[in-house]
């Protein structure tokens, strides 16, 4: 059981009532951590208990850490938890993520070669467009072409934008 699960299985009731405690008709038991409580100061509510006399207080785990004298770890163990090793799906998972990496890796390095082949492209039509006559044929087939390439340019930055 991982903590919350543990947490979901019992409440604070359940706990005390495995050291032998019964809380009475208003939820308080002697409170075992200070000597001498003969007026059952330690409250039990439902998910946590506090003691009204010496201050203690806290969560299940708490409660037996400080009963049996032990670690968080240990009381966890105690209470059923278990560390759960990673599983295969999670495992998965991870290989699935670094694969995604490395298929956005590729892509971006495809859009880069793009931006450059697109850039190079730009400059050569701009070249033919001042060396040629305005208007005439190659002059304007340039100029299509330019607005082509301005037209790619802007997408690949808007894709490289998303990124
Ligand atoms: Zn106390």
């Amino acid at each position: 059981m991982t903590v919350d699960e543990i947490k979901e299985t019992y409440n604070m009731s359940d706990i005390v009532a495995r050291y032998g405690f019964q809380p009475n008709r208003r939820g308080f038991i002697s409170c075992p951590f200070h000597p001498g409580d003969r007026q059952a100061s330690l409250k039990i509510h439902e998910r946590d208990f506090y003691c009204h006399a010496c201050g203690i207080g806290g969560d299940i785990f708490i409660f037996v850490e400080q009963m049996e004298d032990i670690s968080f770890k240990e009381a966890f163990q105690v209470l059923g938890g278990t560390y759960e090793k990673p599983t295969f799906a999670s495992r998965l998972t991870v290989y699935k993520s670094q694969k995604r990496r490395e298929m956005l890796r590729k892509e971006q390095e495809r859009l880069r070669g793009k931006k450059r082949l697109n850039c190079m492209l730009i400059s050569i039509y701009r070249a033919y467009m001042e060396r040629t006559e305005p208007f005439s044929d190659v002059w304007c087939d340039s100029y299509n072409a330019l607005q082509y390439q301005l037209y790619v340019q802007a997408e690949l930055n808007e894709i490289e934008a998303r990124w």
